[in-house]
């Protein structure tokens, strides 16, 4: 599909913004929803994207999509953390000249550029920006909790933390000094794999947002206040928390996979609280036996369950044949159903969701607590495991498996966080998040007020 447009010759006097998002589905979506809340600020809108994950324009008529040249990207597929490492490292480098040649060529055009607003992992954009004098702005689609553990890299190398760790250090409860609540396995996976190149990444992105004019963030400050403050000390650049990005207006479907609506229609005949969802994302790939084991503990838990199954996320499997014959009719009795991709934000909103086992990716994460439900946290790697220890100790809206994807523990915290005591307790605090969200976005709210004086701090470049 040619995803050209020309931009428009009329844009109405609106200052135009160009956002260049990161391919990437958790990555997309809100860079898309930041896109539609700026247009209804009155600014217009070019999304400057690659076309390997193009986003569907057709989708977005009041934006226009421009596409950058790919270099070598046609036969890249994210099937390993590898992959998605070599993917950010290819488009910092490759990527800049197009991006460069296309940004130069709109700063001609009669309606100019006012800011370019780009995913934080477009870190070598910042050089492209300033040879251009060009203001950049970052959009960071992780929380800030996580970007303080990425930002804590340096102090970590120092302190010997950047080597692989041994079994019983993984599971000590000791927290590591100067990023409490976080313990040694929280700490972003690929430290513990040793994985040179991914630190140095990390590393990049986060001098990139420290050179950037200012941040946004999907986040909302009644959330993240203790670490807003922090962030402040270590980053004077100015930080708009604007989120939950998705609650301000009804979806549009930046989905790269097409979301099967029976989800909704099998939820219809639940009652209210008693469905469990399960789904780790865009990316998260698990091992046969860890999914055997998913299979046995949902059926063994008597939850009734709505399961996403991404084709191609069970290692060495296109889909589901590793499930045994007859599971959803005989083994779990009907109860299960599952689906190759939802849309995610109505299944959360639906009133038969009691529960969200989850992988913890900041958007999922985030459309949880801003519908009320607790969570079980099954964490795989990047900001995911900061991400469930906020859900689990500091929030306290949801528990992690401890022994990771295994049947006893799948079934044991099915029934604590749905049908248990704790359960309910944990249901009040996060509903009691979710009004918080609700409230920050109307007039006079924490991320109200955000997004104005983010509109006047862009008027202002
Ligand atoms: N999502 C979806 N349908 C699904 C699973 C996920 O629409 O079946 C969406 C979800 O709503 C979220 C995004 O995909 O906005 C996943 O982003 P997240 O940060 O949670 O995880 P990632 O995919 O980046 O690991």
């Amino acid at each position: 599909m040619d995803t050209t447009t020309t931009v428009l010759p009329n844009n109405g006097g609106r200052r135009r913004l160009v956002l260049l998002p990161l391919p990437l589905q958790g990555h997309l979506n809100p860079m898309l929803q930041l896109a539609n809340i700026l247009q209804s600020k009155g600014f217009s809108i070019t999304i400057l994207h690659t076309r390997f994950t193009s986003p569907n324009p057709t989708n977005y008529p009041h934006f226009n999509f421009l596409p950058i040249p790919d270099v070598g990207l046609e036969n890249h597929s994210l099937s390993d953390i590898g992959n998605l490492i070599r993917l950010l490292h290819h488009l910092n480098t490759n990527f800049l000249r197009p991006i460069r040649d296309s940004l130069a060529r709109l700063m001609l055009e009669d309606v100019g550029v006012s800011c370019l607003i780009t995913d934080a992992q477009w870190f070598a954009t910042q050089t492209v920006a300033d040879s251009l004098k060009l203001p950049r702005i970052v959009h960071r689609t992780s929380n800030i909790s996580s970007f303080l553990s990425f930002a804590a890299f340096p102090l970590l190398r120092d302190m010997g933390y950047f080597r692989p760790f041994s079994d019983e250090e993984l599971k000590s409860e000791a927290l590591v000094p100067g990023l409490e609540p976080l313990k040694i396995k929280d700490l972003p996976k690929f430290l513990t794999s040793d994985s040179e190149e991914a630190c140095e990444l990390i590393e990049l992105m986060v001098q990139g947002t420290k050179r950037a004019q200012a941040v946004i963030w999907n986040t909302f400050k009644e959330l993240e206040e203790l670490e807003l403050t922090t962030l402040s000390r270590g980053f004077p650049n100015p930080h708009f928390l604007i989120g939950p990005f998705h609650k301000y207006f009804p979806e549009s479907s930046s989905s790269l996979l097409a979301q099967d609506q029976t989800s909704i229609s099998w939820l219809d005949k639940h009652p209210h609280n008693s469905v469990l969802y399960v789904s780790f994302g865009s990316l998260a790939m698990i091992e046969e036996s860890q999914f055997l084991e998913m299979a046995w503990g949902l059926a063994n838990s008597k939850q009734p369950f709505l399961w996403v199954i991404r084709p191609g996320s069970i290692q060495g499997f296109e889909w589901l044949e590793p499930l045994p014959d007859g599971f959803l009719e005989r083994i779990a009795e009907g109860r299960g159903y599952i689906v190759k991709w939802a849309p995610q934000q109505e299944v959360l909103a639906h009133p038969a969701i009691g529960g969200f086992l989850t992988h913890n990716g900041w958007n999922s994460t985030l459309e949880s607590i801003s519908e009320g439900i607790p969570m079980i946290c099954s964490p795989c790697f990047g900001d995911q495991p900061t991400n469930a220890r906020y859900v689990s100790d500091v929030w306290k809206i949801g528990l992690e498996l401890e022994n990771g994807l295994e049947r006893l523990g799948i079934e044991s915290s099915i029934k604590r966080v749905m049908v248990d005591k704790e359960g309910i307790e944990m249901r009040k605090r996060v509903l009691n998040l979710k009004e918080k969200a609700n409230l920050c976005l109307k007039k006079g709210g924490s991320s109200y007020t955000s997004l104005e004086d983010l509109v006047d701090y862009i008027l202002s470049l």
